[in-house]
This record gives structure tokens, C-alpha cells and sequence, in this order.
């Protein structure tokens, strides 16, 4: 089961990716907690990213489908993989085709998960994140037991860099730019399905799993 999961920054794409990966037993693959990782460990990758992801802005394409090529030739990605953040342009979606049809695969599912834009700008800036687990929480929808601490660790729970207001605004804009022409490119091919993202989470999960379930895989 080889699976995109595009929307906006703030979609829930995370959310709904956890309980995805969970039910399918498949990796998920997220360039933007790769790029993450590659910047707390301070490798050459993370200094290359850090200054675009500061900015809201994209991580040149060469570099983002280098690190996505070297992942899905990882044996854990036999089975399938859900990715989270990738493809973001068209060039990215093309280089996926052309990798995975070396590999005689190709992308099953693109589920396009729908949010308002005041209602992103809300959720992306009153998100924290725990230090420890990454578990994400809302100051308003979904706060923590204890204020600044995860309810599952105890952890420190932070703001990520790029969730301040005005870069918020500038990451929306260059996402809805980039992805417009992503979304026509896999609706043209017969794989996106719309899902809104406005219910519940549960709701949500259930039917993004209707889709999964529907094509029996
Ligand atoms: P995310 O966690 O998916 O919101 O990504 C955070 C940041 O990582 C983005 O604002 C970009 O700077 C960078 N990034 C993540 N995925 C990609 C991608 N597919 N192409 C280019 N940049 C990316």
C-alpha cells in the first residue's frame, strides 16, 4: 500500500498519519521530521535545511528527493509507506514516479485532507510539541493535563520554530501555491481523493480507512 497524505500545514496529516501507520503496519515517512531530526543532530543535511525551513520556505527539491530516494530503497518499505510532506511540487511528484517505476511500483492512494485557512492559522499557532514523544497538543483544542507538559511523559513541550504567526501566514501561501498543480496532477491520474478534515479526528480516520478499505487493499 503505497500511500501520499497531502493538506495544508495544520490538516492534521500528522494526526491521522499515526493512526494510519498503526492500522497498516507500513512506515511513515516524513520529510519534514527527517529534516528535523537532521538539524538536532546537526549533520550536513540539517545546517543545508535549516535555513529554508526558518523561512517557511522550501527545501531546494535535489536535496528533499535525495533523502526520499535513499528511505524508500529501506527494506521496512517493502510492504508500502504512507508519506507526509512529500511530494510538495510537481517536479517532486514526477521524480516519485520515476523512482518508484525503477522499483515497478507506483503511488496507490493521495488522500488530500481539507482545513479553512483561518482554521489552519488557529491550529498551527497554538500548537506545542513534546520534547521527548513528539506528541502534539492545542493551548485551546487539545491542551495538556499540566500546562507546558506532555500528559504522557511529563515532557517539555515547545513551539516549533516555523509555527510563529507570520511564518505560519508565509508557509500556508507557499504551499497553497506549490500544491494546487500537486492536486491536479494526481486527480489527472485518478489516485486524490478529498477528505475534509474539519471533523472530528476519529471522524476523519474513519473515512480515510473508508478509502483504504473500499479499493481492498
Ligand atoms: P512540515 O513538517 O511538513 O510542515 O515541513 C516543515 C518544513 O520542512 C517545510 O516548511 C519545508 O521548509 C521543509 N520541507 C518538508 N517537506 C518538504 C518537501 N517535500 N519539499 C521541500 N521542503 C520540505
Amino acid at each position: 500500500m503505497n500511500i501520499v497524505l497531502m493538506g495544508l500545514p495544520g490538516a492534521g496529516k500528522g494526526t491521522q498519519a499515526d493512526k494510519i501507520v498503526e492500522k497498516y503496519e507500513i512506515p511513515h515517512i516524513s520529510t519534514g521530521d527527517m529534516f528535523r531530526a537532521a538539524i538536532q543532530e546537526g549533520t550536513e543535511l540539517g545546517v543545508k535545511a535549516k535555513s529554508f525551513m526558518d523561512q517557511g520556505a522550501l527545501v531546494p527539491d535535489e536535496v528533499t528527493i535525495g533523502i526520499v530516494r535513499e528511505r524508500l530503497s529501506k527494506s521496512d518499505c517493502d510492504n508500502g509507506f504512507l508519506l507526509d510532506g512529500f511530494p510538495r511540487t510537481v517536479p517532486q511528484a514526477e521524480a516519485l514516479d520515476a523512482l518508484l517505476s525503477d522499483m515497478s511500483r507506483k503511488i496507490e492512494h493521495v488522500l488530500n485532507i481539507k482545513v479553512e485557512k483561518d482554521e489552519l492559522i488557529a491550529r498551527l499557532t497554538g500548537r506545542r510539541i513534546c520534547k521527548v514523544c513528539g506528541t502534539s497538543y492545542h493551548l485551546q483544542f487539545n491542551p495538556p493535563k499540566v500546562e507546558g507538559k506532555c500528559d504522557k511523559d511529563g515532557g517539555e513541550l515547545y513551539q516549533r520554530a516555523d509555527d510563529n504567526p507570520e511564518t505560519v501566514t508565509n508557509r500556508l501561501e507557499v504551499n497553497m501555491n506549490q500544491t494546487a498543480p500537486l492536486l491536479s496532477y494526481y486527480d489527472d491520474k485518478g489516485v486524490l481523493t478529498n477528505i475534509d478534515g474539519q471533523k472530528d479526528i476519529n471522524d476523519v480516520f474513519k473515512d480515510l480507512d473508508a478509502i483504504l478499505q473500499e479499493s481492498g487493499q
